[in-house]
């Protein structure tokens, strides 16, 4: 369509149909210009943020190069980042990261960029496998109240044929009762303070190890942990010196000794599994930085999510390759 077509069409549109597009348009300019910035903040190296002395272009893909005073180090505005070896231009990414946050199919996503379901499919995949990074590097620490409890997702190898089982079809419940080894057990924690760290520990029910191992370093001495009442954090508390507090059923709870919030996020998982209609295990904790990253922008509009997104993502330098997309590590460790 031409512009002039364009603009003829639009003074049709009513008053409240325009602003909606003003709007629209106001967004892409937005995250346009936030994309465009082709100055590094700091050396990838050294991170050191002064003299960062400009030369030339890069041969292979033009892009303005930079050396550090500091370390000596040759770099472009994107080294390291996500961005540096995208297919797909950078607002098409972020149109992937927005959608994958917001939950959308990746076949409606594809319809909309116009690209293939695996390009799509595996763009998602480097997002979520960033989020994971960006989760481990902040490393967080729980502090104060700590609610922690686990909750259970049937294993899926979503469309393979698994090598030890026969395969299930789709939506059939295992063969085993109750809680078995073709359970994944992922353990939910959050203080009230906005930290959180949901991981996939194992299949069946987790081990003392495994908690301490996975949480351990990340709850504060001193804090007060309320958990389920199983014995299973029992060494979590005494290697953080925090009081446990086991609340068995809802009965035990009150405005400040509860699971409200851990049980909330258990319901908004299992939801999501369903919608999904499961999620391969190998992924398992991919997607459990996934649902930290939506619970911290859940009360945001698209626009500031991409604002905050473009930021945080052109600086964090990502180590992920095509052969680490393939293969994630199943359970924390
Ligand atoms: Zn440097």
């Amino acid at each position: 369509m031409r512009q002039s077509e364009v603009l003829v069409r639009f003074s049709k549109l009513t008053e409240s149909q325009k602003e909606r597009i003003r709007r629209e348009v106001d967004d892409f300019i937005a995250m346009n210009e936030a994309l465009s910035g082709q100055r590094p903040e700091c050396c990838p190296k050294c991170k050191s943020e002064y003299k960062l002395i400009g030369h030339g272009k890069q041969k292979s893909n033009q892009k303005p190069r930079f050396t550090c005073a500091d370390c000596g180090q040759t770099f472009t505005y994107d080294s390291g980042t996500i961005f540096s070896n995208l297919k797909i231009s950078k607002d098409e990414f972020i149109e992937i990261c927005l959608d994958t946050l917001s939950l959308v199919p990746i076949k409606e996503t594809a319809a909309r960029l116009n690209r293939s379901v695996p390009t799509v499919h595996m763009n998602r995949h480097k997002f979520l496998a960033v989020l994971e990074e960006i989760l481990d590097a902040e490393a967080a620490l729980l502090s104060g109240t700590v609610e922690i409890d686990e909750t259970y997702e049937l294993e899926s190898t979503k469309g393979k044929t698994p090598p030890n089982r026969k395969a299930r079809r789709r939506g059939e419940p295992s063969k085993f009762r109750g809680i078995s080894h073709e359970q994944v057990c992922i353990v939910t924690t959050t203080d009230r303070n906005g930290h959180e760290i949901f991981k996939a520990v194992g299949f069946g029910k987790p081990t003392t190890e495994s908690i301490t191992d996975t949480f351990g370093k990340h709850i504060r001495k001193k804090s007060v942990i309320y958990s389920d009442g199983i014995f299973i954090y029992d060494q979590l508390s005494k290697n953080t010196e925090s009081k446990l507090i086991q609340l068995v059923g809802h009965e035990s709870y009150n405005m400040v000794e509860h699971l409200n919030t851990v049980n909330y996020i258990h319901k908004m998982i299992q939801d999501t599994f369903k919608y999904y209609r499961g999620i391969a295990t190998k992924y398992m904790n991919r997607y459990m930085a996934l649902f930290v990253m939506k619970r911290r922008f859940q009360d945001m509009d698209d626009n500031e999510m991409a604002d905050l997104l473009i930021r945080r993502l052109r600086t964090f330098q990502c180590h992920i390759t095509r052969k680490s997309l393939k293969t994630s590590h199943v359970f924390a460790v």
